[in-house]
């Protein structure tokens, strides 16, 4: 359909109705923010398939070939998708990206450091060791975690599509606003549901929740494999096991992109409650302008109906 408008557009030559950039987004959350600011004037192509890994994933021929003709590709950065720069690396000279991660004005946070993540449950020792295993990179790549983020993100992705489109700029910016007061209510909304589980310590599958324990205050007690979610070491699951054992911890959360085995491995005997499947990345959610709100809003649900005192 959109090859057809654009013939269209390029026959009749007017100049009011220049060709809206295609734009190439990585993951649902960004594929969110980016929807939100085209608004009515286009849809952004999202790259990681229902149910995916966003660390381990592989693109289609025809997606490699939709990253190449993009006008513009924003993304989290290469932290996050390892998957989505070879063909980054192939678009044309001075081809327009929008790495997220690094963009002036991310709130970045570094593995292990997050502010609230105060590992309850583990002696000085235990996090040392901790400490140690996530000298693997230097900054945690899920950001959009931090509802702060996703908002300085909004007027990055606007101002990129004004320089790209610049007859379209009012409506990106004013996209862009609606957007961001949206982010405001749900962040004040999940503020305050999530208030009562400040003490209330959880362990999830893959360290990826930095960012939204930080920003909320919540009590994280770690995470079964590390920020890349790869398969966790016997000395890791052991590790995770002593702090369950040690009873501070109120629940542990699977991810429905992984198998919820070895979730209740660590967990059986140990007192504590396995809680529903969290979904970091909003891989099982229809993708759209509204899965931003409705990945956050998922994973407080999911925190608050297994950890709610
Ligand atoms: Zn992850």
């Amino acid at each position: 359909m959109r090859y057809i408008i654009t013939a269209l557009m390029a026959s009749t030559a007017l100049p009011a109705l220049a060709e809206v950039p295609g734009v190439v987004t990585d993951i649902p959350p960004v594929h969110a923010l980016v929807s939100q600011v085209m608004g009515d004037l286009g849809s952004p192509v999202l790259l990681l398939a229902k149910g995916a890994d966003e660390h381990d994933f592989q693109l289609r021929p025809s997606q490699a070939g939709e990253v190449a003709d993009a006008a513009l590709v924003v993304w989290i950065g290469p932290e996050l998708t390892p998957w989505l720069e070879t063909a980054l690396k192939n678009r044309p000279e001075g081809a327009a990206a929008l790495a997220l991660l690094d963009a002036e004005g991310t709130e970045k946070i570094g593995y292990g450091k997050a502010e609230g993540d105060d590992h309850a449950g583990e002696t000085a020792e235990d996090h040392a060791g901790h400490a140690d295993e996530h000298d693997h990179g230097a900054y945690d790549p899920h950001a959009w975690l931090d509802p702060d983020n996703a908002k300085v993100w909004l007027g990055l992705i606007a101002a990129e599509l004004a320089r790209i489109d610049p007859d379209n700029a009012a409506i990106y910016a004013a996209n862009a606003a609606t957007a961001t007061a949206g982010i405001k209510a749900l962040d004040a909304d999940l503020s305050a549901r999530l208030a009562p589980m400040k003490d209330r310590a959880f362990v999830t599958f893959h360290d990826a929740y930095g960012y939204f324990t930080a920003h909320y205050g919540l009590a994280s007690a770690g995470s079964i494999a590390l920020g890349d979610a790869a398969d966790p070491g016997a000395a890791r699951l052991s590790e995770i096991r002593a702090t369950l054992e040690a009873g501070s911890v109120a629940c542990i959360f699977p991810e429905v992109q992984h198998d919820p085995a070895l979730v209740v491995q660590v967990a059986d005997g140990t007192g504590a409650v396995i809680g529903g499947a969290l979904d970091p990345v909003g891989s099982s959610l229809e993708p759209g302008a509204g899965a931003y709100a409705a990945l956050l809003t998922g994973i407080a649900e999911t925190l608050v109906a297994c950890t709610a005192p």
